[in-house]
């Protein structure tokens, strides 16, 4: 796997994103911001689900002021997304630790200048959020809602900020397809060493967003670029935490927990697998320690496969093994693999702490 592209390290609140920081998954409030009771419980859920930041919309002054009250009943990391209305900013700079405002809706250097000042006074870091469907008109008229309309916009908008002593930025260039996802992200990565947040933006209910970001936010991973991202889905918060962990995993950019290999849908199955597999997800979702496993239908693969896992069962008919390491290490009934097997995936993971 190619390695991490080597981005600045900047902080939101206490969470580093860049350099060497792990990649961070964050989402978005969907409540009326100045409903604060309502906004605080959608961000502790969050929280709970395994969110390290969380955005909340600061659509009116009243929103940008009821900021205060949610930072002082949560410790999620709060980002205020800006559009259009610069003093908004500039409230919500008062309290919470990033500000993201989208230059397309924001096209005006003065205002954009007073942000960056309310930033630096508090030493807060700056999301540049490019959005292919809000260009700005210069850039739109030229390029067109493309790939290269949002990175001339966001190369336009980090210059403007470096020309201001600013750097303690982050960029996102989101489309709602994943071709100029990708390729924005790409073109602008050898421009500049700021982290970027990766997100295909509308990207639809839970089966579509999931298959988009995996395409996307997955291709640009494995070419080394991200270092925070957001899964949007038309669906509940915790759903975009739950993809958003398991792309990072299944990635390889996070090792953590069991990497599962188990049988497709096979005619040679000689077991239950899929309760069995169900059984095994549920029963070590706990556990943290990486480790492969594999749960195999049938002897064709089963042993090929165990001698890479660290533990793995192989069914046979109304029987099977429980290896480790690919030496066998139980001969059961069908009834008690799972069991055996998940006291042996136990055993692996004290051993490696
Ligand atoms: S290991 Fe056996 S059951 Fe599993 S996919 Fe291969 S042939 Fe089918």
């Amino acid at each position: 796997m190619k390695e991490r592209y080597p981005t600045k390290k900047i902080y939101v609140g206490d969470v580093a994103v860049g350099g060497d920081a792990p990649i961070s998954v964050q989402s978005m409030t969907y409540s009326d911001t100045h409903n604060v009771a309502e906004t605080v419980e959608q961000i502790n859920r969050l929280h709970f689900a395994g969110a390290d930041i969380v955005r909340v919309a600061a659509p009116k002054m009243e929103d940008a002021l009821a900021l205060k009250a949610i930072k002082e009943q949560v410790s999620l990391p709060i980002v205020a997304d800006i559009h259009y209305h610069y003093k908004l900013a500039l409230e919500a700079a008062k309290w919470v630790d990033c500000i993201r405002f989208n230059p397309g809706n924001i096209n005006d250097k003065h205002k954009i200048k007073e942000i960056v000042k309310a930033c630096q006074d508090r030493n807060l870091p700056i999301r540049i959020g490019v959005n292919a469907g809000s260009l700005e008109e210069e850039f739109d008229n030229r390029y067109g809602a493309t790939a290269e309309g949002m990175v001339a916009s966001a190369d336009y908008n980090i210059k403007f900020l470096e020309d201001l002593g600013f750097t303690d930025m982050k960029v996102s260039l989101k489309a709602s397809d994943v071709d100029r996802t990708v390729d924005a992200y790409r073109m602008l990565r050898p421009k500049n060493n700021y982290p970027f947040h990766l997100g295909v933006t509308e990207a639809g209910t839970i089966f579509h967003a999931t298959i988009k970001s995996s395409i996307g936010l997955g291709a640009l991973l494995l070419d080394g670029i991200g270092d925070t991202m957001r899964i949007s889905i038309t669906g509940e918060l915790e759903e975009e935490i739950k993809v958003g962990k398991a792309i990072l995993k299944d990635s390889g950019r996070v090792k953590e927990g069991l990497n599962i290999i188990s049988c497709p849908t096979c005619g040679r199955i000689e077991a239950d697998l899929v309760s069995a597999v169900a059984e095994v997800e549920k029963r070590t979702a706990h556990i943290k320690t990486p480790m492969d496993v594999s749960v195999m239908g049938c002897v064709v693969n089963a042993i090929g496969e165990a001698k890479h896992a660290d533990v793995a069962i192989a069914y046979g008919k109304e029987a099977g093994l429980v290896m480790l390491k690919g030496e066998v290490v139980a001969r059961l009934p069908e009834n008690e693999l799972v069991d055996r097997f998940v006291q042996e995936v136990e055993d692996f993971a004290a051993k490696q702490e």
